[in-house]
């Protein structure tokens, strides 16, 4: 369950405890265990009168130059190809995510907890890209006459794309599902003209500028 208190959104947990238990995790995510017995109207009284530290702890870490990490909690950015929305989370009894608007509604369950969520969205993010992969990966594949062997999604922390020249496999970034679709793909056409060329020199150039002459904006989208 999640409670917002004055713009602050607390993941709530009920526990075997016998105390409320609040909670600022490193990434600034805030959670609340409570005992199973707590009714809402005790849970919010709690944190109503936390608030103020809440708040003041919340910016103090963050003076402290902690950066918030997502939480996957009602009222964070969600990003699917570029695209902006609001996340929703409601309760369910299984996980699902519909886009409605400008709307990222995910449905997970009452037990859910950021980890759980953040799989659940991994995969959408996963399956969507996929979708996108099979559909575009053929195309370039005709258009330069560079062959994959195959290709797989991997969450990545410092390269959209690799490939592999000997064995012609490619590697996509998950991130790159939150990234608009034009960037994607210069990734492919990028990988796939390492199939032919090994470094960035010239040769690699030409094949960018031959089927993507405005690769160079496209690539930017990658940098910000
Ligand atoms: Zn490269």
């Amino acid at each position: 369950m999640q409670i917002e208190i004055d713009g602050i959104v607390v993941e709530v947990t009920k526990k075997s405890v016998k105390n409320m238990n609040l909670r600022i995790l490193e990434n600034l995510c805030v959670t609340l265990s409570v005992p199973k017995s707590s009714t809402y109207a005790e849970i919010s009284g709690f944190l109503h009168s936390k608030s103020n530290w809440l708040k003041k702890n919340l910016d103090k870490m963050k003076k402290r130059g902690i950066k918030p990490a997502p939480c996957y909690v009602t009222g964070e950015e969600f990003y699917l190809f570029g695209e902006r929305y609001t996340l929703i989370v409601i309760e369910s009894s299984r996980y699902s995510l519909t886009i409605d608007g400008d709307k990222a509604l995910l449905y997970a369950t009452s037990d859910s907890d950021k980890a759980h969520r953040e799989k659940y969205i991994n995969s959408f993010y996963r399956k969507e890209l996929k979708e996108k992969i099979d559909f575009y990966l053929p195309k370039w594949e005709q258009l330069t006459g560079l062959h994959s062997s195959s290709y797989q999604i991997k969450n990545m922390k410092t390269r959209w794309g690799t490939c592999n020249t000997r064995t012609k496999k490619i590697w996509i970034n998950l991130q790159l599902a939150k990234k608009p679709l034009e960037a994607l793909w210069y990734v492919l056409l990028h990988e796939l003209a390492h199939i032919r060329v090994y470094d960035h020199g010239p040769a690699f150039i030409s094949i960018l500028d031959k089927h993507m002459p405005d690769w160079r904006e496209k690539k930017s989208m990658l940098d910000s």
